[in-house]
């Protein structure tokens, strides 16, 4: 079993199938004698640095000494498969216990940092390692190598080199997982909705536009927090799919609600990605054709970190988004590290203060300070103000008093279906007659 070259040099790589039932014969195997077997899942962090720096061809060859080596420092029953350039099994076949996969793993990592890529770079492979043990964390080969995989993740998010799979801490990555293995799905059945929350005219106190949330009524995982499955969908290609259905849900209903005496106008929620991707004016222009619908009554609502970890594409991408007359709204305002001489610069029609500020600025001083700076600064580069996380009248009245111009919350409306919308539109139309009759 002990063979890794030619495995190496014949398998085909990223062969999650071949290994899986590779490794379910083996189990089964030891499932009669009750000898426990372990899994490492080990990454080579840097080769695609290394690719870039001193050739693919060498971080290939690197990859392959390395596949080799430690190939060699495993017992004869222990084996070990590629499963892409940079990653790698290996299989600890009748482990005592999980201390000797501890052993396994610190000699490899140990080993690692003795090999160089070639002699003049300076250059060391870094690894990071993952391991699960069978049958004490995983029933089958394919939890096995899914927990192997999730303890990958944890050492990653921990900074470390090494961690093993442990139930309860890398709970909330295994449902990441779900969520995102459902995506697709979800979005081939249907199974997303964008909801409205009206946007208020502070001056006026009548609705002026809205901005579209997305749920996810999922069949297979019930209710899916937004932020958790957006933050999930941003890493993944989906969120282009996503971003189009919410782009035709705003332009078939902003062209089926009733215009009141002004224009309404939708504002979409625009990920860092889908910014940096370009082609985000002729989405929008497309979308607008197909429902006949001006591109003036659309803003797009882009986060400051969004926009800073884009760099010069995401400024350059706003300005395209304004020249085609859509409105550019930054998101989450404050709770970025941009500098005062970074919002000068900012291509934006309006800044949205994060409810965080909002919620508490009436019991803390520094928060209300904060908000009235924002609002003070934003006008005098001349940029509307919105402030979102508006909860009751106290905070809509001492907004109104620091100038305000748009304010969105609980304390007006929830988000909400696009037919509730219209009755709320109705009904503030009535209202809005009636004070007007007065
Ligand atoms: P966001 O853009 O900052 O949206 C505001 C969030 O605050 C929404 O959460 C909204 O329901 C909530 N909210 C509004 N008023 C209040 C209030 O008075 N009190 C409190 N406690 N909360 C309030 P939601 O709908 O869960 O959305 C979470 C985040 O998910 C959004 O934050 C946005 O970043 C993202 N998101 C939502 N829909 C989309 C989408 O279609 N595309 C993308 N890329 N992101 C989206
Ligand atoms: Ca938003
Ligand atoms: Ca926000």
């Amino acid at each position: 079993m002990n063979s890794v070259s030619s495995a190496s040099r014949s398998a085909p790589l990223h062969d999650y199938a071949a290994l899986l039932s590779e490794l379910g014969s083996h189990l089964a195997g030891r499932r009669e004698s009750g000898a426990s077997t372990g899994l490492l899942i080990v990454h080579i962090i840097n080769l695609k640095r290394i690719n870039t720096t001193v050739g693919y061809r060498m971080g290939q060859k690197a990859s392959l000494d390395f596949a080799l080596q430690v190939n060699q420092m495993l017992r004869e029953t222990d084996w070990m498969r590629p499963l892409a350039h940079d990653r790698f099994a290996v299989v600890l076949d009748r482990l005592k216990n999980p201390g000797h996969m501890v052993l396994a793993a610190n000699r490899i990592a140990r080993f690692t940092r003795s090999i160089g890529v070639n002699d003049d770079s300076g250059l060391q492979l870094e690894v990071r390692i993952g391991a699960a043990m069978f049958p004490e964390q995983a029933q089958n080969a394919e939890s096995l190598l899914r927990n192997a995989e999730l303890a990958v993740e944890t050492a990653s998010l921990r900074g470390s080199i090494f961690s093993i799979y442990e139930a309860a801490e890398t709970q909330h990555l295994t449902e990441d997982w779900d969520i995102e293995a459902q995506i697709g799905e979800g979005l081939e059945n249907n199974e997303f909705e964008l909801l409205y929350q009206p946007k208020i005219d502070a001056r006026t106190l009548l609705p002026c536009g809205a901005e579209g949330l997305m749920r996810w009524h999922s069949t297979a995982l019930g209710a899916v927090s937004t932020e958790r499955f957006i933050q999930i969908i941003e890493t993944t290609d989906h969120i282009d799919a996503l971003t189009s259905f919410a782009l035709h849900c705003a332009a078939r209903n902003l062209s089926e609600w009733p215009t009141c005496d002004a224009e309404l106008n939708v504002a979409v929620n625009l990920s860092p990605s889908v910014i940096e991707h370009g082609s985000c004016v002729s989405r929008f222009k497309q979308v607008a054709a197909i429902w006949g619908v001006e591109l003036t009554r659309f803003t797009a609502e882009v986060t400051e970190n969004g926009i800073i970890s884009t760099a010069g594409a995401g400024l350059d991408a706003l300005q395209e988004l304004r020249d085609a007359g859509i409105r550019v709204s930054i998101d989450d305002f404050g709770t970025g590290n941009s500098s005062l001489a970074y919002f000068k610069s900012i291509p934006a029609d309006e800044v949205k203060i994060d409810k965080s500020f909002v919620f508490g600025m009436l019991d803390n001083d520094a928060n209300h300070r904060l908000v009235k700076t924002i609002i003070d600064l934003a006008h005098g580069f001349g940029l509307d103000v919105v402030a979102e996380g508006v909860e009751n009248a106290e905070v809509v009245k001492a907004l109104q008093q620091l100038g305000c111009d748009v304010l969105q919350g609980y304390h007006f409306a929830r988000p909400m279906k696009a037919n509730d919308f219209v009755d709320y539109l109705t009904g503030s139309a009535d209202a809005s007659r009636r004070l007007r009759a007065l």
